[in-house]
């Protein structure tokens, strides 16, 4: 990513088309120019801790389904059951990730939710990269969720009885009663 040819080809010319035109004296003192993609700085969670860290603050099974990307077993959370008004927050960082608004009931064994709160959520890809009807593969790749503070695992957003839900691992979640 941090080495896009183009982006270096761009940026090469453009230098020599700058010297070739004299230009270089007068955009010598411009330094509030934007960022080329190739200096865009890796991303980085706000809340990074080490493996140790995070073995000492959760539990096995925690630790195998937010850092691991583990699935926990279907009704082993009661958080699958949970209906009372109230937040739900990463397990990893405390951040609000999901409200009992959007909770939807949906007997399968997991927590399901419409969506999660404003900017709470990141997504990547479980399985194979998707090649959109190309391959079989398709079948096996799913859109996985994580938290965008700390990028533990929360589960992964699913199309359920014909609604696109976050299905979600009770484990990776703290409820607050309202
Ligand atoms: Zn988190």
């Amino acid at each position: 990513m941090a080495h896009h040819p183009i982006t270096h080809g761009r940026a090469g010319l453009n230098r020599r088309t700058i010297l070739a035109t004299g230009l270089l004296g007068t955009m010598a003192g411009f330094t509030h120019r934007p960022a080329a993609a190739s200096e865009t700085p890796p991303f980085r969670y706000e809340v990074t801790r080490s493996d140790t860290e995070w073995k000492a603050r959760l539990t096995p099974a925690e630790y195998r389904i937010l850092r691991e990307g583990g699935t926990e077993l279907p009704a082993s959370s009661p958080l699958w059951q949970e209906d009372r008004d109230g937040t739900y927050c990463c397990r990893g960082c405390d951040l609000l990730i999901y409200s009992a608004a959007w909770k939807v009931s949906v007997p399968k064994g997991w927590a399901f939710f419409r969506h999660s709160e404003r900017d709470a959520v990141l997504t990547g890809i479980d399985g194979p990269v998707p090649s959109y009807g190309m391959s079989p593969d398709d079948d096996t790749t799913m859109i996985e969720a994580h938290c965008r503070r700390c990028g533990s695992h929360l589960g992964h957003v699913l199309l359920v009885e014909g609604s696109v839900l976050h299905c979600i691992n009770g484990t990776s979640l703290r409820f607050t009663p309202a």
